[in-house]
C-alpha cells in the first residue's frame, strides 16, 4: 500500500537533495567547530557560511541568528532569555504552541505578570484585542505567525506596528511559515522570529532564533561561549547544513511551492463539501486564502443526533487505509483530550474532540488528496452508523 503522507505540519520529509550536502559532514568533515585545526576549521567555516546564506535571506546580519535546537528551544530562548525569571510582563494567546505556552503558564503560577489573550472563532488574535491589552506592565509580546493546528495567520506586521510604537518587545513563532514567504523579520518590524527546520524539509533538532541587535538577551543553556554566548553547546554541524540548503531550497521554489499548495488546499476542501454535506466545519475556508497558512486545513465533526465522533479512532482508521492526518487531541496526563486551541476559539467539546487536520507538502499529488477524501468520507459514513446501530 502506497502511504500517504498529510502530517506535514508535524514534519517534513528530508529533502534528498538537503540529504546529500549532509552527508559529507557526516561522515568525513566530522570537527568541532570549536577546534583550531583543519577539521575545525571546515566546520566553523560552514556553519558561518550558513549562518551567512540564512541572514541573506532574511535580509538580517548574520549576527543576528541563533542556531537552536529547534523551535521549541528557540521560542524559550526568547521568553526567557528577554524576561528572566522576573523580568516583566508577558502577552501571548491561549491559541499558541506548547512552548510558549506552558512558559506563559509556568510565569503565571510563580506570581508573574502574563496576559493570555483568548482568539477569535478562527484562531487568530484581534488587533482592537491587542490594543486594549498592551497595558505598561507587557515587557513582551510573543504572538504567531502561522497557527500550527488551524492555519490562521496573524497580522504580525501590525502587531510589530503596535508594539513598535509603545516600546515593547515582540516575539514572533514563525515555526510554521519559515521559507513559505515574506516572513522576513527586520522588515515587518519583528524583534525576535523562531524557525524550525523540519518544517521546510530540513533535517529534525536544529532551527533559529532571530534577535534584532540591540536587544538584551540571556543565554539560557549555559556551558559553552558558542553562539556569541548566548547557547552553549558543540554546534549540530551536519543539521545546520542541511538546514541551510533547505531553507536555500524553500526561497528559491516558494512561488512553485504556494501555489501548488494553495491548488491541493482548494481541491481538498472542494471535494469534502461535495460529499460530506454540511455535517464538517472547516475551520479555515478557501476564501479566507490570504489569512491562512497555505498547507492547513483542519476539519471537526460536529456530533449528529447527539452522535459523536471518536477523533483518535478516524485518525487510527485513515492510518489503517495509508493515510497519514493528526488529530486535534493531545494526550495530556495519561488522558486524551481535545485540542486547547480548538477549545480557545470556542469549540465545544464533542466538535473539538472530532477534528483532523490535514497538513499538505509540496510532493503530495492531486490524486493522493482525492484518496484521502475518499477514504475520510467512507470511514465517517461507517463510523456514524455504527456509532447510531
Ligand atoms: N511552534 C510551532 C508553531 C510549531 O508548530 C512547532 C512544532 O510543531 C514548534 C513551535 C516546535 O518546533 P520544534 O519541533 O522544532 O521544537
Amino acid at each position: 500500500m502506497n502511504r500517504i503522507y498529510l502530517d506535514h505540519a508535524a514534519t517534513t520529509p528530508l529533502d534528498p537533495r538537503v540529504l546529500e550536502v549532509m552527508l559529507p559532514y557526516l561522515r568525513d568533515h566530522y570537527g568541532n567547530a570549536s577546534s583550531v585545526h583543519a577539521l575545525g576549521r571546515k566546520a566553523r567555516y560552514a556553519v558561518e557560511e550558513c549562518r551567512e546564506r540564512i541572514s541573506a535571506h532574511l535580509e538580517v546580519a548574520p549576527g543576528d541568528i541563533i542556531f537552536t535546537s529547534g523551535g521549541t528551544e528557540a521560542n524559550n530562548l526568547a521568553i526567557k532569555g528577554v524576561l528572566g525569571d522576573n523580568g516583566g510582563g508577558l502577552l501571548t494567546s491561549s491559541a499558541e504552541h506548547e512552548a510558549v505556552l506552558t512558559q506563559a503558564k509556568s510565569r503565571m503560577t510563580s506570581g508573574e505578570s502574563v496576559c493570555l489573550l483568548t482568539p477569535e472563532s478562527n484562531g487568530g488574535i484581534s488587533l482592537s484585542q491587542l490594543e486594549a491589552a498592551l497595558t505598561q506592565d507587557v515587557h513582551l509580546v510573543s504572538l504567531m505567525h502561522a497557527n500550527n493546528e488551524v492555519g490562521t495567520l496573524n497580522p504580525v506586521a501590525e502587531i510589530a506596528k503596535m508594539c513598535n510604537a509603545r516600546g515593547i518587545l515582540y516575539h514572533c513563532d514563525a515555526v510554521q511559515t519559515s521559507g513559505q514567504g515574506d516572513v522576513w523579520p527586520a522588515k515587518l518590524g519583528v524583534d525576535m522570529m523562531s524557525a524550525s527546520s523540519h518544517k521546510f524539509y530540513g533535517p529534525k533538532g536544529v532551527g533559529w532564533l532571530y534577535v534584532r541587535p540591540g536587544i538584551a538577551l540571556t543565554g539560557v543553556i549555559e556551558g559553552g561561549s558558542q553562539e556569541r554566548r548566548r547557547r552553549g553547546g558543540t554546534e549540530n554541524v551536519p543539521a545546520i547544513v542541511g538546514m541551510a540548503k533547505a531553507f536555500d531550497l524553500a526561497i528559491e521554489e516558494q512561488e512553485i511551492r504556494r501555489a501548488h499548495l494553495l491548488m491541493l488546499r482548494r481541491r481538498l476542501i472542494e471535494g469534502l463539501e461535495a460529499i460530506m454535506d454540511d455535517c464538517f466545519y472547516v475551520l479555515n475556508t478557501p476564501e479566507r486564502a490570504e489569512i491562512c497558512a497555505p498547507h492547513i486545513v483542519n476539519i471537526a465533526f460536529p456530533p449528529v443526533n447527539g452522535e459523536t465522533i471518536d477523533g483518535e479512532m478516524l485518525i487510527l482508521n485513515m492510518d489503517m487505509q495509508g493515510i497519514c492526518v493528526a488529530s486535534g487531541s493531545a494526550c495530556t496526563s495519561g488522558a486524551i483530550e481535545p485540542s486547547h486551541v480548538l477549545l480557545a476559539m470556542g469549540l465545544d467539546q464533542a466538535t473539538a474532540s472530532a477534528a483532523v487536520r490535514f497538513s499538505l507538502g509540496k510532493d503530495n499529488t492531486p490524486e493522493e488528496v482525492d484518496r484521502a477524501v475518499d477514504s475520510l468520507h467512507t470511514i465517517i459514513k461507517r463510523m456514524r452508523k455504527s456509532s447510531v446501530a
